[in-house]
């Protein structure tokens, strides 16, 4: 039997625990209780000796030290390690300009973080080459993707994990395992498409010419003119001079861009997913506002509560959402996240519906 059919039978049986989210909460996240995901599940167990298992993490931008713990992430590695299966942390380069942007600088930030192999026990692979360029054109012709740019060294690994670090996110409202896959494991053309309707624009009489949003503009598209500042073509929607701005002079079509963001991110999981065996965390730890791409460390919006994990995608943020839906609608009331689940379940990632297990 190969190990597709293995997986399709195997997925059959799962098909009825679609939506069953494991949760591990926050004060008994160990390796003991991690490896209980992983005996529940039997992802590994689907997968021949020796195949490659990508494990999909983010390192976290340089001062913001809320990203994952490299401590839980070798807890997971030496779970993977001891199935005699070969796990390897993979990451895309960001599409601002940055601590990551590119595959070397990335991978030294990633190391000062403490993602060493040493202290992990796995290598890194940067799977969209040295500066994003490298991707594979996955055919998906949805509504707004007709052809995803996904990562190409992705096509190498047998089986992904996705641990995120689950978050606030001033586009789409929250950072979870969807957004994981989709913006992290994207090539920087697909991170662009997914970004193309946050381009903002300057309310003249709003602005002071204070200069702040110039130290933030990742790629220079920022000019202050005699009138007000003025965004040029190179705008990559990437919204952080809308975050700095102190007279909220820098606006975007909030409900434009954040549904078209959601569904492009829908369609790109979809992309990454189809023809993946996936297994998927949320760590629900140093719940912050923004993402971990912002280069501070913010303060958490609540406390810890703790790990939540699916072969589900849709399921595992869906039940992380409804845990923090409060907190992240005091933030970002304008937003509807909710709009990339039912988008997502739609397209046949998961389901809405789920069922908690608890470790
Ligand atoms: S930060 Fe805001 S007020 Fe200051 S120059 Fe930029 S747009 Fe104008
Ligand atoms: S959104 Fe603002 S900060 Fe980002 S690239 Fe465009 S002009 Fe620069």
């Amino acid at each position: 039997m190969d190990i597709n059919s293995k997986f399709e039978i195997q997925n059959s049986k799962l098909f009825d625990r679609c939506g069953v989210v494991y949760f591990i909460p926050a004060h008994k996240i160990d390796t003991g209780s991690l490896k209980q995901i992983f005996s529940h599940t039997k992802f590994l167990a689907s997968f021949p000796a020796q195949s490659n298992i990508g494990v999909k993490v983010h390192f976290g931008e340089d001062r913001n030290h809320n990203h994952l713990s490299p401590q839980y992430v070798k807890s997971i590695v030496d779970i993977v390690k001891a199935d005699n299966l070969k796990p390897t942390l993979i990451e895309t380069s960001t599409l601002y300009r940055g601590a990551r942007q590119n595959r070397t600088n990335h991978i030294e930030l990633a190391h000062k973080h403490g993602f060493t192999e040493n202290n992990v026990g796995a290598k890194i692979d940067i799977v969209d080459g040295e500066r994003g360029e490298e991707f594979k054109a996955v055919p998906t012709n949805f509504r707004n993707i007709k052809s995803a740019k996904i990562a190409k060294g992705l096509d190498y690994y047998d089986g992904l994990l996705n641990l995120a670090h689950y978050k606030g996110h001033f586009v789409v409202g929250f950072g979870g395992v969807i957004k994981n896959i989709a913006m992290g494991l994207a090539a920087k053309g697909g991170k662009l498409e997914m970004h193309s309707l946050t381009k903002p624009t300057v309310k003249k009489d709003k602005c002071n010419k204070c200069e702040v949003c110039l130290s933030v503009c990742p790629v220079d598209a920022i000019e202050i003119t005699e009138q007000s500042a003025v965004l040029g073509k190179s705008c990559i929607g990437c919204a952080s001079c809308i975050e700095v701005c102190p007279e909220g002079a820098i606006r975007i079509n909030w409900n434009e861009a954040s549904e078209s963001t959601q569904k492009k991110m829908a369609e790109y999981t979809w992309a990454i997913l189809h023809n993946r065996k996936s297994l998927h965390f949320n760590f629900a730890l140093k719940i912050t506002p923004n993402c971990d791409c912002m280069d501070r460390t913010e303060k958490p919006i609540m406390p810890d509560i703790g790990v939540f994990a699916s072969l589900d995608p849709v399921a595992c943020d869906m039940a992380v959402w409804e845990k923090t839906q409060k907190n992240i609608d005091k933030l970002y009331p304008e937003l509807n996240p909710q709009l990339l689940m039912d988008y997502a379940q739609e397209l046949g990632l998961g389901y809405k519906t789920y069922q908690i297990s608890e470790i």
